[in-house]
């Protein structure tokens, strides 16, 4: 069972590929795209792998952040100081201690769930 700090991981790269899949989705984006020279054959490719990624997240964490998303835009955003970085409230000291690194926290504000970036 990957622990909670790996279920975000998961998550970010979730929403990664949600964006890629978005852009690739995007006709006036995809059409800038091609002309600059990348193809996008590989927008199914992106929607397998997002599938299988979904699937090693658990199902609760899933729905949340896919909630979040269709509400939002971006569910998942780093903590790298003491606001958030979807709504830029202030984001409580409690929040940042150690000994919530392990644990899934959402800004207060606007519900969106943050993630410690790696190496932080
Ligand atoms: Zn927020």
């Amino acid at each position: 069972m990957p622990s909670l700090n790996e279920q975000l991981l998961l998550l970010v790269a979730l929403q990664d590929l949600d964006t890629m899949i978005r852009e690739a989705e995007d006709k006036v984006h995809a059409d800038k795209l091609q002309a600059m020279g990348f193809p996008l054959e590989g927008v199914d490719d992106l929607r397998r792998a997002r599938k299988e990624l979904a699937e090693s997240i658990e199902r609760p964490l899933l729905t949340r952040y896919e909630r979040i998303l269709g509400r939002l835009g971006r569910a998942v955003v780093p903590i790298t100081g003491d606001v958030c970085l979807g709504c830029f409230a202030i984001i409580p000291t409690s929040y940042t201690s150690a000994e919530n690194r392990d644990r899934i926290l959402q800004c207060e504000n606007c519900g969106r769930i943050f993630y410690w970036p790696r190496g932080t």
